[in-house]
Parts: structure tokens; sequence; C-alpha cells
């Protein structure tokens, strides 16, 4: 059993956090840092420590299997056109445009 010491951050106790029973959270691009979820053993909150690249080392040396997850993307149907932004002087073209305007009607089918 592989156990991590730190301090709680609900209870403020210091707990010993078996891995087994924890999560190890990595990107999917190796970087030199991750996470820690656990639920403390002690006030059964759940809780997250950040796991540094020394920290984060030992754990993959002693065999701990990391989650990696992703950053979450759109489906590419759901992603905006590759456009240049608006800039200001779009805006300003805009409300001018929109000042000759009375009134909006619905649409109608
Ligand atoms: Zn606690």
């Amino acid at each position: 059993m592989i156990e991590v010491l730190l301090i709680c951050p609900s209870c403020t106790d210091e707990i010993a956090v078996d891995v087994d029973r924890a999560i190890l959270r990595t990107d999917v691009e190796p970087r030199a840092r991750a996470e820690l979820l656990f639920c403390c053993p002690r006030c059964d909150e759940p809780g997250l420590r950040p796991v540094g690249s020394e920290l984060l080392a030992l754990l993959l040396l002693v065999g701990v299997e990391p989650m990696r997850l992703s950053e979450p993307t759109l489906p590419p149907e759901d992603r905006g056109p590759d456009l240049p932004g608006l800039t200001p002087e779009d805006l300003l073209s805009w409300h001018e445009q929109l000042a000759a305007v009375d009134d909006v009607s619905p649409w109608e089918s």
C-alpha cells in the first residue's frame, strides 16, 4: 500500500491517503504537475492536492496509474468559424446600419 501524507483542506487534519483509493489526474500532454483527488479518511470530504514534479515522478515510479484527461473541446460543428474577431470599427459600422431601422417585426412562416 502506497500512502501520501497531506493536510486535509476540509478538516485540516494530517492524513494518509492510500493512492489505490485516490485518483492521480494528469494532462494528456506530458507535464511536470498533476492533481491527487481523494476522500479524506477522517471527515469523508473530497479533497484535491496539487502534485509537483518530484512527487509525481515518485508516484509514477512506484506504478501508480494516472488518469490522463485532455482539455474539453467542442465538436467541430459547434466551433465558431475561423475568422478574424470583431473590431471596434465593425461594431460602429453595425450601429450605423441599425440607426436606419425604425422597428422590427417577427418572422412569419
Ligand atoms: Zn478531512
